[in-house]
């Protein structure tokens, strides 16, 4: 078990075939395919990065493995993701935060912009959706994401969301911390 399975468990007991869904982080598209996987044909995959090279990537994952047509792939900062869906719309939100695997160590997520995309991300959701964050951290991208994100969250509203804080307790290093928060409570 490891975050990425944890999250992908989660997400493979929440979501329905015809959800419609944001990918905040696309990357090499592996969660976009994964996500399309189970939203099936009749559900709708956004997928945001800010670099060209992932947007290329994640196209041709899609094509590869025939669900073009359940994502959209865009080119922007997930902290604009408001202005390509509806409020109350979404049924899940996923964020794998970090660098492109293989691409360039030196263009990582941001406290500000990934605040601010997941304050945009709680206006989307439906009531009970779901946003998952997996916070990747140390190496090139340092701590600064991780601590100011781990305050952030303790300041979402209790009264509207229900926050959740997963920690890998015995492993050695660095271990992604995922955290769940439920439009709820
Ligand atoms: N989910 C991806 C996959 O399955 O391959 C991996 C995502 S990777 C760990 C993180 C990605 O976030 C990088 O591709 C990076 O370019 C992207 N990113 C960084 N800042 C961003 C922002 N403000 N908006 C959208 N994507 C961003």
């Amino acid at each position: 078990m490891n975050t990425l399975s944890l999250v992908h468990q989660q997400l493979e007991l929440f979501i329905r075939p015809g959800d419609c869904i944001i990918d905040a982080t696309a990357g090499n598209g592996r969660d976009t395919v994964f996500l399309c996987g189970l939203t099936g044909a009749t559900g709708h995959v956004l997928a945001f990065d800010i670099q060209q090279q992932a947007v290329e990537n994640t196209k041709k994952r899609l094509e590869e493995s025939g669900w073009s047509q359940t994502a959209e792939v865009i080119l922007d900062s997930h902290a604009n993701m408001a202005q390509y869906a509806q409020p109350g719309s979404v049924d899940c939100i996923v964020f794998n935060l970090g660098w492109l695997p293989g691409g360039n160590h030196t263009i990582f997520t941001h406290a500000d912009s990934t605040i601010a995309a997941i304050e945009a991300g709680l206006t989307l959701l439906r009531d009970g959706g779901l946003m998952c964050v997996s916070i990747y951290y140390g190496g090139a991208s340092g701590y600064a994401e991780r601590d100011a994100l781990l305050e952030y969250v303790k300041t979402i509203d209790p009264m509207q969301y229900t926050v959740l804080v997963t920690q890998f307790a015995n492993r050695m290093g660095d271990p992604p911390i995922p955290v769940f928060i439920i439009k709820g409570t």
